[in-house]
Protein backbone atom coordinates (compact mmCIF):
# COMPACT_ATOMS: atom_id res chain seq x y z
CA UNK A 1 0.00 0.00 0.00
CA UNK A 2 1.32 3.82 -0.52
CA UNK A 3 -0.53 6.52 1.03
CA UNK A 4 -0.05 9.88 -0.29
CA UNK A 5 -0.42 12.60 1.45
CA UNK A 6 -1.74 14.83 -0.45
CA UNK A 7 -1.64 17.85 2.04
CA UNK A 8 -0.09 18.34 5.59
CA UNK A 9 -0.98 21.81 6.81
CA UNK A 10 -3.55 23.08 10.15
CA UNK A 11 -6.45 24.85 8.87
CA UNK A 12 -4.42 27.65 8.29
CA UNK A 13 -2.08 26.69 5.85
CA UNK A 14 0.78 27.98 4.40
CA UNK A 15 2.82 28.30 1.17
CA UNK A 16 4.32 24.95 1.63
CA UNK A 17 1.34 23.08 3.42
CA UNK A 18 -2.30 22.61 1.43
CA UNK A 19 -5.11 21.35 4.20
CA UNK A 20 -4.48 17.67 5.23
CA UNK A 21 -5.72 15.42 2.91
CA UNK A 22 -4.47 12.04 2.27
CA UNK A 23 -5.35 9.28 -0.72
CA UNK A 24 -4.45 5.07 -0.06
CA UNK A 25 -3.53 3.37 -2.83
CA UNK A 26 -3.27 -0.53 -3.61
CA UNK A 27 -3.02 -2.54 -6.22
CA UNK A 28 -4.24 0.54 -9.08
CA UNK A 29 -7.00 1.18 -6.79
CA UNK A 30 -7.02 4.71 -4.23
CA UNK A 31 -9.42 6.62 -2.66
CA UNK A 32 -9.45 9.81 -1.20
CA UNK A 33 -9.64 11.38 2.43
CA UNK A 34 -10.58 14.99 2.87
CA UNK A 35 -10.68 17.30 0.65
CA UNK A 36 -10.32 20.90 2.59
CA UNK A 37 -8.68 22.39 -0.88
CA UNK A 38 -8.29 21.14 -4.97
CA UNK A 39 -7.96 17.62 -4.10
CA UNK A 40 -8.37 16.75 -7.78
CA UNK A 41 -5.14 19.02 -8.19
CA UNK A 42 -3.12 17.16 -5.37
CA UNK A 43 -3.91 13.39 -6.73
CA UNK A 44 -2.99 14.99 -10.20
CA UNK A 45 0.50 15.63 -8.64
CA UNK A 46 0.62 11.94 -7.41
CA UNK A 47 -0.16 10.81 -10.73
CA UNK A 48 -3.61 9.58 -9.43
CA UNK A 49 -6.02 10.19 -11.69
CA UNK A 50 -9.09 11.78 -10.47
CA UNK A 51 -12.00 9.93 -12.61
CA UNK A 52 -10.78 6.72 -11.27
CA UNK A 53 -11.40 7.19 -7.67
CA UNK A 54 -13.02 4.59 -5.45
CA UNK A 55 -14.56 6.81 -3.06
CA UNK A 56 -14.37 9.94 -0.77
CA UNK A 57 -14.50 9.61 3.20
CA UNK A 58 -15.17 12.54 4.81
CA UNK A 59 -13.56 12.50 8.25
CA UNK A 60 -15.48 15.82 9.82
CA UNK A 61 -17.33 18.17 8.18
CA UNK A 62 -14.91 21.26 9.19
CA UNK A 63 -14.12 23.47 6.20
CA UNK A 64 -10.31 22.49 5.74
CA UNK A 65 -11.88 18.59 5.72
CA UNK A 66 -15.01 19.56 3.47
CA UNK A 67 -14.31 22.76 1.34
CA UNK A 68 -12.96 21.49 -1.74
CA UNK A 69 -15.61 18.93 -2.35
CA UNK A 70 -18.24 20.71 -4.96
CA UNK A 71 -14.82 21.36 -6.73
CA UNK A 72 -13.83 18.31 -6.89
CA UNK A 73 -16.87 16.80 -7.88
CA UNK A 74 -17.00 19.58 -10.70
CA UNK A 75 -13.44 18.57 -12.32
CA UNK A 76 -14.15 14.65 -11.74
CA UNK A 77 -17.01 15.47 -13.74
CA UNK A 78 -15.41 17.51 -16.26
CA UNK A 79 -12.46 15.09 -16.53
CA UNK A 80 -15.18 12.65 -17.76
CA UNK A 81 -15.68 10.89 -14.80
CA UNK A 82 -19.65 9.53 -15.19
CA UNK A 83 -20.01 6.25 -12.66
CA UNK A 84 -21.36 7.12 -9.01
CA UNK A 85 -18.86 8.48 -6.77
CA UNK A 86 -19.55 6.46 -3.15
CA UNK A 87 -19.05 9.43 -0.17
CA UNK A 88 -18.58 8.34 3.45
CA UNK A 89 -18.56 10.29 6.32
CA UNK A 90 -20.30 11.18 9.57
CA UNK A 91 -23.83 12.29 9.25
CA UNK A 92 -22.85 16.01 9.97
CA UNK A 93 -20.21 15.77 7.10
CA UNK A 94 -21.99 14.57 4.58
CA UNK A 95 -24.81 17.11 5.47
CA UNK A 96 -22.74 19.85 4.98
CA UNK A 97 -21.27 18.01 1.62
CA UNK A 98 -24.52 18.44 0.29
CA UNK A 99 -25.29 21.78 1.67
CA UNK A 100 -22.62 23.11 -0.18
CA UNK A 101 -22.94 21.20 -3.35
CA UNK A 102 -26.41 21.83 -3.29
CA UNK A 103 -25.64 25.55 -3.03
CA UNK A 104 -24.75 25.21 -6.71
CA UNK A 105 -26.98 25.46 -10.18
CA UNK A 106 -26.37 21.63 -11.48
CA UNK A 107 -28.91 21.05 -13.41
CA UNK A 108 -27.51 20.94 -16.51
CA UNK A 109 -24.70 19.37 -15.89
CA UNK A 110 -25.06 16.67 -18.30
CA UNK A 111 -23.58 13.11 -17.54
CA UNK A 112 -23.00 14.88 -13.62
CA UNK A 113 -22.03 11.11 -11.65
CA UNK A 114 -24.31 10.70 -8.67
CA UNK A 115 -23.28 10.91 -5.64
CA UNK A 116 -23.66 8.05 -3.04
CA UNK A 117 -23.83 9.36 0.55
CA UNK A 118 -23.10 6.56 3.19
CA UNK A 119 -23.17 7.93 6.82
CA UNK A 120 -20.64 5.97 9.03
CA UNK A 121 -21.97 5.69 12.44
CA UNK A 122 -20.02 6.75 15.78
CA UNK A 123 -19.13 3.86 16.93
CA UNK A 124 -15.54 2.06 17.32
CA UNK A 125 -15.18 -0.42 14.86
CA UNK A 126 -17.43 0.41 11.87
CA UNK A 127 -16.66 -1.07 8.67
CA UNK A 128 -16.77 1.97 6.15
CA UNK A 129 -16.48 -0.16 3.25
CA UNK A 130 -14.52 -3.23 1.70
CA UNK A 131 -13.34 -3.58 -2.24
CA UNK A 132 -11.01 -5.86 -3.32
CA UNK A 133 -8.09 -4.09 -2.21
CA UNK A 134 -9.09 -2.25 1.01
CA UNK A 135 -10.82 -3.06 3.95
CA UNK A 136 -11.68 0.37 5.40
CA UNK A 137 -13.00 0.56 9.41
CA UNK A 138 -13.34 3.71 11.80
CA UNK A 139 -14.09 4.74 15.07
CA UNK A 140 -14.69 8.00 16.92
CA UNK A 141 -12.23 10.37 18.02
CA UNK A 142 -11.64 13.74 20.31
CA UNK A 143 -12.57 16.63 18.41
CA UNK A 144 -15.65 19.45 18.76
CA UNK A 145 -17.88 17.70 16.04
CA UNK A 146 -18.33 14.37 14.77
CA UNK A 147 -14.85 13.24 13.35
CA UNK A 148 -14.21 9.26 12.67
CA UNK A 149 -10.52 8.08 13.19
CA UNK A 150 -9.54 5.32 10.53
CA UNK A 151 -7.90 2.06 9.82
CA UNK A 152 -7.00 0.37 6.48
CA UNK A 153 -6.12 -2.90 6.01
CA UNK A 154 -5.03 -4.25 2.45
CA UNK A 155 -5.89 -7.80 0.98
CA UNK A 156 -1.82 -8.20 1.30
CA UNK A 157 -2.08 -7.48 4.78
CA UNK A 158 -0.47 -3.79 4.91
CA UNK A 159 -1.97 -1.96 7.85
CA UNK A 160 -1.82 2.08 7.97
CA UNK A 161 -3.89 4.10 10.67
CA UNK A 162 -5.11 8.05 10.36
CA UNK A 163 -6.03 9.86 13.18
CA UNK A 164 -7.82 12.85 11.40
CA UNK A 165 -8.80 15.79 13.80
CA UNK A 166 -8.52 14.92 17.57
CA UNK A 167 -6.72 15.72 20.44
CA UNK A 168 -5.04 12.74 22.05
CA UNK A 169 -7.48 9.47 22.80
CA UNK A 170 -7.00 5.77 22.95
CA UNK A 171 -9.61 4.93 19.86
CA UNK A 172 -6.43 6.19 17.61
CA UNK A 173 -4.15 3.72 19.62
CA UNK A 174 -6.63 0.83 18.89
CA UNK A 175 -6.99 1.86 15.58
CA UNK A 176 -3.42 1.79 15.06
CA UNK A 177 -3.03 -1.52 16.72
CA UNK A 178 -0.30 -3.23 14.37
CA UNK A 179 -0.43 -0.86 11.92
CA UNK A 180 2.97 -0.21 10.21
CA UNK A 181 2.49 3.42 9.98
CA UNK A 182 0.47 5.70 11.71
CA UNK A 183 -0.55 9.38 10.11
CA UNK A 184 -1.31 11.14 13.33
CA UNK A 185 -2.26 15.30 13.46
CA UNK A 186 0.10 17.53 15.67
CA UNK A 187 -1.33 20.81 15.52
CA UNK A 188 -0.82 21.34 19.39
CA UNK A 189 -1.80 20.57 22.30
CA UNK A 190 -5.51 21.35 22.83
CA UNK A 191 -7.66 19.32 25.17
CA UNK A 192 -11.23 18.18 22.78
CA UNK A 193 -9.46 19.13 19.95
CA UNK A 194 -6.27 18.65 18.90
CA UNK A 195 -2.58 16.86 19.68
CA UNK A 196 1.08 17.63 19.91
CA UNK A 197 3.40 16.03 18.34
CA UNK A 198 4.93 14.90 21.76
CA UNK A 199 0.75 13.37 22.18
CA UNK A 200 0.96 11.98 18.59
CA UNK A 201 4.21 10.01 19.68
CA UNK A 202 2.39 8.53 22.98
CA UNK A 203 0.02 7.10 20.67
CA UNK A 204 2.44 5.93 18.45
CA UNK A 205 3.93 4.30 20.63
CA UNK A 206 1.31 2.72 22.87
CA UNK A 207 -0.09 1.53 19.74
CA UNK A 208 3.65 -0.41 18.81
CA UNK A 209 3.44 1.00 15.19
CA UNK A 210 6.63 1.17 13.23
CA UNK A 211 6.38 5.04 12.11
CA UNK A 212 4.88 7.85 12.49
CA UNK A 213 4.05 10.55 10.12
CA UNK A 214 2.59 14.02 11.47
CA UNK A 215 0.47 16.13 9.53
CA UNK A 216 -2.11 18.90 10.15
CA UNK A 217 1.10 20.94 10.57
CA UNK A 218 0.50 24.51 11.24
CA UNK A 219 2.71 27.44 9.87
CA UNK A 220 5.94 28.02 11.86
CA UNK A 221 6.00 24.81 13.63
CA UNK A 222 8.95 23.95 15.33
CA UNK A 223 11.47 21.02 14.97
CA UNK A 224 11.88 21.41 19.16
CA UNK A 225 8.16 19.74 18.75
CA UNK A 226 9.70 16.62 16.59
CA UNK A 227 12.59 16.10 18.61
CA UNK A 228 10.08 15.88 21.76
CA UNK A 229 8.16 13.57 20.02
CA UNK A 230 11.09 11.51 19.10
CA UNK A 231 12.48 11.34 22.59
CA UNK A 232 9.10 9.19 23.10
CA UNK A 233 8.87 7.56 19.89
CA UNK A 234 11.85 7.68 17.86
CA UNK A 235 10.43 6.80 14.54
CA UNK A 236 8.94 10.05 13.95
CA UNK A 237 8.90 12.46 10.76
CA UNK A 238 6.98 15.79 9.85
CA UNK A 239 4.60 14.73 6.86
CA UNK A 240 5.15 16.62 3.59
CA UNK A 241 2.77 17.58 0.68
CA UNK A 242 3.51 15.03 -2.02
CA UNK A 243 5.44 12.56 0.10
CA UNK A 244 4.54 8.95 -0.91
CA UNK A 245 5.07 6.31 1.37
CA UNK A 246 5.16 2.70 1.12
CA UNK A 247 3.16 0.63 3.60
CA UNK A 248 4.81 -3.25 4.00
CA UNK A 249 2.89 -5.78 5.40
CA UNK A 250 3.79 -5.59 9.45
CA UNK A 251 5.40 -9.09 9.19
CA UNK A 252 7.33 -8.39 6.56
CA UNK A 253 7.87 -4.49 7.97
CA UNK A 254 11.47 -3.53 6.77
CA UNK A 255 11.91 0.00 8.03
CA UNK A 256 11.87 2.16 4.60
CA UNK A 257 15.35 3.56 4.48
CA UNK A 258 13.96 7.22 5.18
CA UNK A 259 12.96 6.11 8.40
CA UNK A 260 15.81 4.50 9.48
CA UNK A 261 17.71 7.91 8.43
CA UNK A 262 15.05 9.82 10.20
CA UNK A 263 15.11 13.35 8.66
CA UNK A 264 13.30 16.44 9.95
ZN1 LIG B 1 -8.61 20.17 10.40
ZN1 LIG C 1 -11.36 19.77 12.51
Amino acid sequence: MTIHLLGTGASVSDVDRTTTMLAFEEAEQFFLVDCGADAARELARAELDPTRLEAIVLTHEHPDHVSGFALLIEKMWLLGRREPIPVYGPASAIQVAQTCFGAYATDRWEGLPAREYHEIPMASGELVFETDAFRVTSSPVDHPVPTVGLRVETTSGAIAAYSADTAKVDAVVDLARGASVLVHEATGHLPGVHASAEEAAETARDAGVDRLLLVHIPPGCSDDDLVTARSIFPHTSWGHDGQAVSVQSSEAAPLAPEARSIPL
